[in-house]
């Protein structure tokens, strides 16, 4: 593909086009999180950029799939916020897989489970249907037992390659590659193989992972009872293989030099003799420069941007900027309007037809996203209801019924942060006095039953010019007797919304 032939092309289409051309059927995309508190914005980023791509795909390809793996054999080392009430009974459980971690709440069948199901609705409201992948399913069907064998007794070349590619200068004496879960304390985190031959293994639990230690234990394990998880940087290639991944992505931080993605190409190529999926990378999600964090405090929360934001906004929000690049997701009074502008322009282009190289690239993305659930312009809706301050009656007046409702709920919440502009934030007949009365009265009588907007603004115009006037002053005192500000929304569409005999009813008392 030539590099001019990307110009045009959305993030998605172009990985998509170096799949189908490099890569051979099925196409599997892949992603994953362990599920280890609960949903984040950037937990949104791993299963959308890769719901893009497998969209993108299919666009092209029937023999596409989109597999997401929860990696719930992952050691449960911190008690995450929501659960903190119940830090003493989960305390005893540091250190065990997630997955066999009980849910405090009862209402899940495992700590893991209880997060997963959460993700897993998000990604239904998100428009994302993947197959999910459960970790523990996977090993306990044996999946990894044949590559856990081969990691082991080929340990010394692995354990280099994972040495090298990860920049290490060394490499703990007791290295292997499979981490035991302990027989008498279940725990993962605190295991270490003492000895391993021909998929049989002892063990000792006593090692001191700082949020749990080991009970002492020393125990005989066979690959075969799926009693273990392999370590993570050999996890993540074996199930690449097994899985058939094409394509997968990582966040910024997994690309880095010594990086897990190091070690997965090392692997591939040096002990499974493969070219490895095509690895896309992702950037971070910002929030005024800095990196979203939970326990920072920093960016908004999951709860708020679901409240803020129309899903399909949300979705826009993330797909449309380059995916390599850090996305600034930040809501406020100089975001928020422009954000929901360009998404409704980007839905009201048609991505086959002749676009210029930015549009296509929007209709690309918004073909990826939720549709949008409303059909007059934004500005339209906030300018009928800042004039009747009521959702029914916006609706009808823009023949939307339902658009309106919908957007009734964000649109209180912006007006309570403040985030609409002022020229949309009024109380029609809240107003002051003008300074030229007599030339707002002649405006006023200028007005008829049934003119335009575009009559309305023209009268306006012609009016002021006719007395020798600068037009903004006649603009300045109507905004001010209508509203009590020096300026306010183009007046001929305003003037059309709120009714002509209204307003030259209260342009003329104004004037008095
Ligand atoms: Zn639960
Ligand atoms: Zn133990």
């Amino acid at each position: 593909m030539s590099e001019d032939a990307k110009k045009n092309m959305h993030w998605s289409e172009i990985i998509a086009e170096e799949v189908l051309g490099t890569r051979e059927p099925p196409y599997v995309v892949m992603s994953g999180i362990t599920t280890s508190g609960p949903l984040h914005p950037g937990t949104l980023c791993e299963f959308m950029f890769a719901d893009a791509v497998y969209k993108s795909l299919k666009k092209k390809t029937k023999d596409a799939k989109y597999v997401f793996v929860a990696d719930i054999l992952d050691a449960f080392d911190n008690v995450p916020e929501p659960f903190k009430k119940y830090e003493e009974e989960l305390k005893p459980h540091l250190g065990k897989p997630l997955a066999h971690t009980p849910d405090p709440e009862g209402c899940h069948k495992s700590f893991a489970d209880h997060f997963l199901s959460e993700a897993e609705n998000a990604m239904e409201k998100f428009g994302a249907s993947p197959q999910i992948l459960r970790a523990d399913q996977t090993y306990a069907s044996g999946k990894y037992d044949e590559y856990a064998r081969e990691f082991s007794e080929r340990k010394e070349e692995i354990k280099k390659i994972v040495q090298e590619s990860s920049l290490r200068e060394s490499m703990p004496e007791d290295w292997h590659p499979i981490m035991p879960i302990c027989e008498q304390c279940g725990k993962v985190a605190t295991t270490r193989i003492l000895n391993y031959e021909n998929g049989e293994y002892e063990y000792a639990c006593d090692k001191d992972a700082k949020y749990a230690k080991g009970c002492g234990y020393r125990g005989k394990a066979k690959i075969g009872d799926h009693k273990y998880k392999l370590l993570w940087r050999l996890d993540w290639p074996a199930r690449q293989v097994f899985m058939g991944t094409k394509a997968e992505g990582g966040s910024v931080d997994h690309h880095t030099k010594g990086g897990s993605v190091s070690t997965l190409y090392a692997i591939h190529r040096k002990f499974f003799k493969r070219e490895p999926p095509i690895m896309y990378k992702f950037g971070f999600l910002k929030y005024k420069g800095k990196k979203y964090s939970k326990s920072k405090g920093i960016g908004h929360s999951m709860q708020e941007l679901m409240e803020l934001l129309p899903i399909p906004v949300l979705e826009y929000a993330l797909l449309r900027p380059d995916i390599q690049e850090d996305k600034e997701l930040v809501l406020d009074e100089s975001t928020l309007l422009p954000l929901i502008t360009d998404f409704e322009h980007a839905a009201s282009l048609d991505q086959d037809s002749e676009l210029a190289r930015a549009d296509r690239k929007k209709a690309v993305a918004y073909s990826l996203c939720g549709k949008k659930e409303w059909s007059a312009p934004l500005t339209d809706v906030l300018l009928n209801y800042a004039i009747y301050k009521d959702w029914e009656k916006v609706g009808e007046l823009l023949e939307d019924k339902e658009g309106a409702a919908y957007l009734s709920k964000y649109v209180n919440s912006w007006l309570e942060r403040g985030w609409i502009p002022d020229k949309y934030v009024f109380n029609l007949g809240e107003g002051g006095s003008p300074q030229n009365p007599a030339l707002l009265r002649k405006f006023a009588e200028s007005l008829r039953e049934g003119m335009g907007e575009d009559e309305v603004q023209a009268a306006a115009f012609d009016t002021a010019k006719g007395e020798g006037i600068p037009p903004k002053e006649l603009f300045r005192d109507a905004y001010t007797v209508l509203i009590g500000k020096p300026m306010g929304p183009r007046l001929g569409k305003f003037i059309r919304i709120a009714g002509i005999s209204r307003i030259k009813g209260m342009l003329l008392e104004g004037a008095e």
